[in-house]
């Protein structure tokens, strides 16, 4: 589609960052582009109905935070550990390296709020997982999960099993 090619066109592919050997995937021209970034703020707002919508640290924020104004929706930050002042719930994920631990605040649901999660890209599904995890630990019932790009070969899908994952372009 017009939308989908437009995003490609504006992801960058960086050779051995963060890595040797890995292809990142950098979103910053798009967020540069104001059309581009409409348009991608305008489908992701209009995907699927949600009372709060979940941004996951950092480039999830850049993209959560205006669908949820578009959307008319709440904005609920997921962060690495330490960064919450108050209460939080926390969820433990397994990196290529090590580990990494998120964090929501306790309180940031009300029962039965429908969550959509966004972040900018897919890989393992790491993330995702513990972000979904978190939500429903707080009470909130996740309507799904969307990001603007998702890297099928990394099979993160799979372990969504049970989530409505949303992709605007597929690579
Ligand atoms: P996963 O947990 O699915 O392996 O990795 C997804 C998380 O790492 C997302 O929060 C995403 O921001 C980040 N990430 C992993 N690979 C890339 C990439 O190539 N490009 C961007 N922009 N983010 C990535």
């Amino acid at each position: 589609t017009e939308l989908s090619t437009m995003i490609l066109e504006r992801i960058r592919d960086v050779p051995d960052y963060p890595r040797p050997g890995v292809v990142f995937k950098d979103i910053t021209p798009l967020l540069a582009d104001p059309v581009a970034m409409a348009a991608v703020v305008e489908e992701l707002a209009g995907t699927l109905q949600a009372d709060k919508i979940v941004g996951i640290e950092a480039r999830g924020f850049i993209l959560a935070a205006p669908v949820a104004y578009r959307a008319g929706a709440g904005f609920v930050p997921v962060r690495k550990k330490g960064k919450l002042p108050a209460a939080t719930l926390e969820e433990s994920y397994d990196l290529e390296y090590g580990s990494a631990t998120i964090e929501v605040h306790r309180d940031a649901f009300a029962p039965g709020d429908r969550v959509l999660i966004v972040d900018d890209v897919l890989a393992t599904g790491g993330t995702a997982k513990a972000a979904v995890e978190l939500v429903e630990r707080a009470g909130g019932e996740v309507a799904g999960f969307a990001v603007l790009m998702e890297l099928a070969f990394l099979k993160g899908r799979e372990r969504l099993a049970g989530v409505d994952v949303r992709s605007l372009v597929t690579v």
